[in-house]
């Protein structure tokens, strides 16, 4: 059964960071560290990828060497900055026994993530036109929510990442609040499960997109259905880009109407006032 703690205090975390452990960052755990306390972060997950299927161009981090590293951070920073131990987990339908993957890896937080979909070529360089992206989009909400459905995770990332590798012209035409039946769907698994989304703040650096991954629209769907647990994160892969637009985030869930964000310990929620 689950504690829920809740906290009064006003504070910025950052759920959502990938370090030198991740395959495509080379940001050492200690600056990003540093930077938190400098921009008065309280707390931080890192969050590095361990992608499915696990390939040679994408290899997961060494998670007993990056405790050592979190272990000597925790020390050093003490009690100016807690610090998570997170993985975010890319098409985790493909691992065979979920959550075994990393039980012994002493987690505080799991991001599940599509970054890619089965059947289909890679999202980023698909040949997206007016006639086959909306059938497109379909399938990534459908495999999302499959994923939603039956995978370990805490939190869903960026449940509007599609959308970023879409030419902005056939985005205005049908942007992700125009498949608001399939995020209803999508959103209802997620709290049948008494899992939650996060508010991805690297939209806000992308001048194509100007919004937090999802938007105010679709959090005010998520709340309005009951949504209560919600992390944000800056999906910062350097110091440069760790902690921009954390603001914008926590401004963008009250407006939809959040009074708290959540955070982990050992899997567990915990809720602080934003
Ligand atoms: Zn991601
Ligand atoms: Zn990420």
């Amino acid at each position: 059964m689950c504690r829920l703690n809740f906290s009064d205090k006003n504070m910025m975390c950052d759920y959502h960071l990938h370090s030198e452990f991740s395959f495509d960052s080379s940001e050492k755990i200690e600056a990003i560290c540093e930077k938190a306390v400098q921009s008065g972060i309280r707390e931080i997950a890192i969050t590095d990828h361990a992608e499915f299927p696990v390939r040679d161009s994408a290899p997961w981090p060494d998670f007993r060497r990056r405790a050592e590293v979190l272990d000597f951070c925790r020390t050093r920073f003490g009690e100016n900055l807690i610090i998570r131990s997170g993985v975010e987990a890319g098409q985790p339908w493909h691992c065979d026994c979920p959550g075994k993957e990393w039980s012994g890896e002493n987690l505080d937080f799991v991001l599940a993530s599509v970054h890619e979909l089965d059947g289909y070529p890679d999202p980023r360089t698909y040949a997206y036109t007016p006639e086959n992206t909306s059938n497109f989009i379909h399938t990534y909400l459908m495999q999302m929510t499959a994923m939603a459905e039956k995978c370990d995770y805490d939190v869903l990332g960026h449940v509007t990442y599609l959308f970023r590798f879409i030419p902005e012209e056939i985005v205005r035409a049908i942007p992700p609040e125009s498949f608001m039946e399939e995020y209803e769907a999508l959103f209802r698994t997620v709290l049948s499960r008494g899992k939650g989304i996060e508010v991805n703040c690297s939209g806000l650096r992308m001048p194509s997109i100007g919004k937090t991954l999802p938007s105010l629209e679709l959090l005010r769907l998520y709340r309005e259905l009951g949504g209560e647990i919600v992390t944000v994160g800056s999906d910062g892969h350097s110091c440069r880009s760790a902690f921009t637009g954390l603001e914008t985030g926590y401004q963008v869930l009250r407006d939809a109407g959040f009074s708290y964000a959540t955070s982990f310990e050992k899997r567990i929620p915990a809720f602080y006032k934003i």
